[in-house]
């Protein structure tokens, strides 16, 4: 197989499904990967497949090392490589403080939002790495701009667990360049998809649109480009870097 491919977790809806169609659109050979919207993710894949032939769909809950699992199995024997991770599952819960937060929900925060980006990355170096026989690769994070603001009253647990991602990013980028892998991370600001609904506001990117300097919220195909870049060949003497898509927030 000559093509290069990425999989893009979380890639059936929002930033991760731009990334896809980026990917996609570049010439690579694509594995989105999802956890249970079917439609969604058939919607996508036919899209891009009527005019390039060129995406692969996975279910899997990769919060799980089960799904995980499930995950680089498919990408062994449908795809028989990996050239680009993009870890980008993250999920929201209902605006709150600390104080109403139970423990069930900081643990699913944090086994979506990290373990999972920690997994999958674990996976993908155990492929990549020329320590292990790999040909080298990219690695690109989804963080966000809470983990600069805090995301107070809101989703602390969430920008808790987007701190953790920029820390990873950090020292996994140290860990294996010299492995000829590259890993680096995007912070997304307020972006226009369905995750504000899950976060119990669908209209809040339009609510705070005024509050950023841009006076806008961002599209998924603005941070997909920004993702596109850091795993591209443009990007070869970049790593541990962050690129902030925030509107200027
Ligand atoms: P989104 O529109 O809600 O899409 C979420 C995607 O993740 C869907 O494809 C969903 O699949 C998948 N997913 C969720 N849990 C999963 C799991 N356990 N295993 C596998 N797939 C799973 O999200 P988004 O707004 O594009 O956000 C993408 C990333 O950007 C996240 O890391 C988020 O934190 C970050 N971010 C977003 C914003 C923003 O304003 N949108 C801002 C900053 C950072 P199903 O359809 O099957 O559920």
């Amino acid at each position: 197989m000559d093509k290069k491919v990425v999989v893009v977790t979380g890639g059936s809806r929002g930033i991760g499904a731009a990334s896809a169609r980026l990917f996609a659109q570049k010439g690579f050979l694509v594995c989105i990967n999802y956890s249970s919207n079917d439609f969604a993710a058939m919607q996508l894949q036919k899209a891009l497949n009527a005019e390039l032939e060129c995406t692969y769909l996975c279910k899997a809950d990769v919060s799980t090392g089960e799904g995980v699992e499930r995950l680089f199995n498919f990408i062994d024997n449908q795809l028989g490589r990996i050239d680009v991770l993009v870890n980008n599952v993250g999920i929201l819960k209902p605006q709150a403080s600390l104080i109403d937060i139970d423990e069930d929900r900081i643990n699913q925060i944090l086994r979506t939002n990290v373990t999972s980006q920690l997994l999958c990355a674990k996976a993908a170096v155990s492929r990549m790495s020329t320590s292990y026989g790999g040909s080298g690769g990219a690695i690109v994070n989804v963080s966000s701009g809470a983990a600069k603001s805090g995301s107070p009253n809101e989703y602390i647990d969430y920008a808790a667990s987007k701190g953790a991602i920029d820390s990873f990013t950090i020292g996994l980028a140290k860990e294996v360049a010299n492995q000829g892998i590259r890993v680096n991370c995007v912070r997304p600001g307020m972006i226009h998809t369905a995750i504000h609904a899950d976060g119990g506001e669908p209209e809040r990117v339009t609510r705070l649109s005024r509050k950023i300097p841009l006076q806008r919220g961002g599209q998924p195909a603005e941070v997909a480009n920004a993702i596109y870049w850091l795993a591209s060949e443009e990007a070869a003497y970049t790593t541990g870097s962050f690129i902030d898509v925030t509107g200027g927030l």
